[in-house]
């Protein structure tokens, strides 16, 4: 249905362009004192211990991993590189691959699913162009590396998962760290439906790729809100970036980007299956 609708595509193979002047952000990004958004914002639990320990394992590992995997190639966001720069990433691997946390690449975690690449996680939050404050809604939870970035750089962090086993694995990750007292909400369950009770959502992203965008998730788009989305076969996928122009559904209530090709784990259950 989505695919038969001609729609506004700008092609944009190394597509750069930011709306805003990157912002320097503190290290450990606490939204600053009247930032936009942030007064709306409820005050944020303390960090754990338990967070202020796992930040101080391998800082200089992912300091590398930062200015070598990120900004030498063509991360620029200031406040995409702190986060990727905060978020303990080993601590979201399972122990058989630990030592290799920080290599420029994806990792197996359970259910035969990947922790993304460090420079895909980057990108597609760099691509989604978050301000601080905004409603952020992520699909394919996975380890809850993604979703432990999200919530460095949004005001909430909706993420939802699929295999319960998975789930489970995401969820003991981000509940160590004290994330699920810090504005991420978690859920077990089709993605392909979005989470209607929460929308609309300012930026969306999808870790698994479909053949078609889910119309849902489109529909749970705010007026300005951007969805970042692998789209395609298993063995040919695009990230492509749907912006939410006005309301409604009809061709031109989006401008599509398309980025890179990239190679994503397949998205899963009967929603993408439907005719
Ligand atoms: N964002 C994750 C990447 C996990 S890989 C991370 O940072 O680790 C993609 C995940 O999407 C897998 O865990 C897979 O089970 C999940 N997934 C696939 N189809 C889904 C669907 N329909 N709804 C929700 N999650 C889905």
């Amino acid at each position: 249905m989505w695919g038969r609708l001609s729609i506004s595509l700008l092609l944009a193979l190394a597509c750069r362009s930011r709306g805003t002047e990157p912002e320097r952000a503190p290290v450990y990004l606490q939204p600053a004192p009247g930032a936009a958004g942030s007064a709306a914002l409820p005050a944020a639990a303390p960090r754990p211990a338990a967070w202020h320990g796992a930040v101080g394992e391998r800082q200089a590992q992912r300091q590398l991993m930062v200015e070598q995997q990120l900004r030498a190639r063509d991360i620029a966001d200031e406040r995409v590189l702190a986060a990727l720069a905060t978020v303990p990433r080993h601590r979201f691997v399972p122990d058989s691959v630990r030592p290799l946390a920080y290599r420029d690449g994806p990792l197996p975690i359970p259910g035969e699913q990947t922790i993304s690449q460090p420079y895909m996680v980057a990108a597609m939050s760099e691509a989604a162009e978050i301000s601080a404050g905004e409603r952020c809604l992520e699909i394919g939870t996975g380890s809850g590396y993604q979703a432990a970035v999200l919530a460095e750089l949004c005001g909430e962090t909706y993420s939802i998962e699929y295999l319960p086993e998975v789930a489970a694995f995401g969820r003991a990750n981000l509940e160590a760290l004290g994330y699920l007292e810090r504005g991420v909400f978690l859920r077990v369950g089709d993605g392909y439906l979005g989470w209607p009770e929460r929308a609309p959502f300012d930026a969306i992203l999808v870790t698994a790729a479909p053949e078609q965008v889910p119309e849902p998730l489109l529909e749970q788009l705010a007026v300005g809100g951007r969805l970042v989305i692998p789209v395609g076969s298993e063995h040919e996928q695009r990230l492509e970036v749907w912006t939410r122009q006005r309301a409604g559904q009809d061709e031109g209530a989006f401008e599509r980007r398309q980025l890179f090709g990239v190679r994503f784990v397949p998205f899963l259950g009967p929603g993408v299956q439907k005719p």
